[in-house]
């Protein structure tokens, strides 16, 4: 069983800054492909799941799902809930025994995100599990979480306490980067990140990886982002895998033959990025 800890994935990878992609299966099919490539590149994985998709299967069915397909591989793995702005859901899905949760309360008060993430805080620990925070909401939306402009950026204190304050294991901050597919180059504030570092030493997360280029993964894994979220790019690649499949053999028919098409689709697009966040081997 390699079943871990988000720690045990995260502390290594912030430590010696390399980066462990999170991507965000939405089915047996994805989080096949994405723990196989795993496995044959010798990364670490963090599979993460939206609340959409939790609702879609229920966390118990993505939980045996995980645990058996986890338990074929020898890297190390983690079930991680994304962006969760409802402590219930939060609380279900870590009773179901999953690694870790972000509470997402970018859309309350500072006072009120504060002593909410405090509780869940509280909650994962009696199962073991870990918190991603999130201050400020990272632009655009995702699976009907979100809203089409970043949240207002706070003083640099106030994020400092609430990283260091509430208990949280890591911090999704607001550094410029957005969600779903980028209309324009996103100017990236390099210099908050780093000062969010060096005042806490906790590990970050980057959200919206997808269509970043390798130089801006490269720059923000070395300031210390250790977990790099990739969402846009798996739901295309699992969309493009079908419709490329069957505009090139109509009269096929067989479904196995159809899934494991875009399986493997979804492998390489995943060894490509371990690559890419130095990764590779590592496990
Ligand atoms: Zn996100």
């Amino acid at each position: 069983m390699t079943i871990v800890s988000l720690p045990e994935i995260m502390d290594p990878a912030f430590q010696q800054r390399y980066g462990v992609a999170a991507f965000n299966a939405v089915d047996d099919i994805t989080m096949d492909g994405l723990i196989r490539a795993a496995e044959e590149s010798r990364s670490p994985l963090i599979i993460q799941i939206s609340v959409k998709t939790v609702l879609f299967w229920g966390e118990d069915v993505i939980k045996d799902m995980f645990t058996n397909m986890a338990s074929r591989v020898a890297v190390p793995v983690t079930l991680h809930l994304d962006h969760c702005p409802d402590p219930a859901v939060a609380e279900t899905c870590l009773k179901a025994g999953w690694n870790s949760v972000l509470f997402d309360g970018s859309k309350l008060s500072y006072e009120e995100n504060f002593v909410k993430t405090g509780e869940i805080v509280k909650m994962a620990g009696k199962t073991g599990a870990s918190v991603e925070g999130e201050l400020v909401a990272v632009r655009g939306v995702e699976d009907g979480i979100g809203s089409e402009q970043e949240g207002g950026l706070l003083p640099i204190a106030k994020e400092i306490e609430f990283i260091q304050e509430t208990g949280i294991y890591c911090y999704a901050p607001p550094i410029g980067t957005a969600h779903g597919f980028y209309k324009a180059t996103p100017t990236i504030r390099y210099d908050r990140i780093q000062q969010l570092v060096d005042a806490t030493q906790m590990p970050m997360v980057l959200h919206g990886g997808s269509g970043l280029s390798n130089e801006v993964f490269s720059r923000l894994i070395a300031l210390g982002a250790a977990k790099v979220n990739i969402s846009t790019d798996l739901k295309k690649t699992f969309a493009d895998g079908f419709r490329t499949y069957l505009e090139e053999k109509p009269e096929e028919y067989n479904p196995l033959k159809l899934i494991g098409s875009v399986k493997d689709d979804v492998t390489e697009m995943a060894k490509s990025y371990f690559k890419i966040f130095g990764s590779e081997g590592k496990a």
